[in-house]
């Protein structure tokens, strides 16, 4: 079953547009990962620990000097209280946490509600664990979470809710009201929450994080997930964490134990310095320096004729194509590479039930630097002039 649904699933998009921005020599602004280090000082840190001998296997569920931090940040940044040793688990990368979630916690013939557009790793990971997604379609323009649409998705197999905000690829931020009616929806029904909250430094100003463990009745319900990708911009480095109830994280626990067992123990050593160490003003620096470089990517695109959805948060703009041209995404995609020089995400992937949805849409990163990003401007500038008079905005 798992392999039947995953061979259908193909090559993640991801490798896909790298590899062809790679080819053609085209600005890559399709996969979310920064072109630029992270900060110097963990860098430094991970050296030191490669160069002290941390290269042994560590603690499966995180090395203690890692899951403390974890539990320290939770309670400073969100007011949540974990226990260190029994409601943290570290992995290589949430996307490995997102794994041993669906397989610990998950039994064939189980069903999973996803919000789509959704990050490819869900679908996939319910597949591997025998389970059936069931999808609710956060629609354009407003990618609001619509209780009514939530309701219906819901069987008496339904065991779990997934929930990303700050939302890939939307860049949506879900309010408190949004959140609510998750919450609410969980409480009622006994679901499980997994919550990804990897861009929860990266909301900028007008929205605000707030944690779906928050909400009432949630804490001893809903597994977070985060990631140092996003937040110390190296996701190279696959660092990612959970946090929740000891029953729920013993269950992510049992999975990871024969995923990973452990992850790069030197890396982790590493992030539990920068967590220890960075804090609100690392974080408000970088969120200055994407504020800026989202406004910036977000006018380039609507002068040359796109209409951008100006995100609350993450690190993502989605767009309507549809200004400039009746393509689906993929073909439209396809030609910003070779006829711009720009690489872009066709994110109908990113839906199962309503695709033509993602087909009038395209996503743009802005986790680039600013030469990058003003070369990917000089490009859609130069195509817009080239092309036919009637096609221009
Ligand atoms: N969740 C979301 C919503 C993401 O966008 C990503 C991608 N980077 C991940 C999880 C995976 O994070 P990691 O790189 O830590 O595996
Ligand atoms: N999360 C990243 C993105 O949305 C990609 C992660 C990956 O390549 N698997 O672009």
């Amino acid at each position: 079953m798992a392999r039947q649904a995953l061979a259908a699933l193909g090559t993640s998009i991801f490798s896909e547009m790298t590899r062809l921005a790679t080819e053609r020599g085209a600005v890559n602004l399709s996969q979310g990962f920064p072109d630029f280090d992270g900060p110097r000082e963990i860098v430094g840190a991970a050296v030191a620990a490669l160069r002290g001998g941390q290269n042994q296997y560590g603690r499966s569920m995180g090395l203690p000097a890692l899951v403390e931090q974890i539990a320290l940040h939770q309670q400073r940044c969100w007011g949540l209280s974990f226990d260190a040793m029994s409601e943290v688990c570290a992995f290589a990368g949430a996307t490995e946490g997102i794994a041993a979630a669906m397989l610990g916690l998950l039994e064939a013939g189980d069903e999973v509600v996803l919000f789509e557009p959704f990050y490819d790793g869900y679908p996939a990971t319910v597949a591997m664990a025998g389970a059936t997604a069931r999808v609710v379609t956060l629609r354009a323009p407003h990618f609001r979470v619509d209780e009514a649409a939530l309701r219906a998705a819901l069987t008496e197999r339904t065991r779990m809710m997934v929930v990303n905000s700050p939302h890939n690829p939307s860049g949506r931020v879900f309010t408190v009201e949004e959140l609510d009616v998750i919450a609410r929806v969980c409480v009622e029904r006994d679901l499980m929450a997994l919550s990804d909250e990897v861009y929860e430094h990266l909301v900028f100003a007008g929205a605000r994080h707030v944690p779906l463990a928050s909400r009432p009745g949630m804490r001893e319900r809903t597994v977070t997930l985060s990631s140092t990708g996003k937040t110390f911009s190296f996701t190279g480095w696959k660092v990612g964490w959970a946090t929740g109830p000891a029953p729920l994280i013993a269950c992510v626990q049992r999975a990871h134990q024969f995923l990973t067992f452990c992850a790069a123990t030197p890396l982790h050593a590493a992030m539990a310095t920068a967590l220890e160490h960075m804090g609100a003003s690392y974080f408000d620096g970088l969120l200055a320096q994407y504020t800026a470089r989202r406004d910036f990517l977000v006018s380039t695109l609507r002068e040359v004729g796109f209409s951008p959805y100006v995100p609350e948060g993450t690190y993502f703009v989605l767009c309507d194509l549809r200004g400039l041209s009746d393509e689906d995404d993929v073909s439209f995609a396809r030609r910003l590479i070779d006829e711009a020089g720009v690489a872009a995400i066709p994110p109908s992937v990113f839906y199962a039930d309503a695709r033509d949805e993602g087909r009038r849409l395209l996503r743009f990163a802005f986790c680039k630097r600013e030469q990058t990003l003003d070369e990917a401007a000089r490009r859609l500038r130069a195509w817009q002039r080239r092309r036919p008079a009637e096609r221009r905005p």
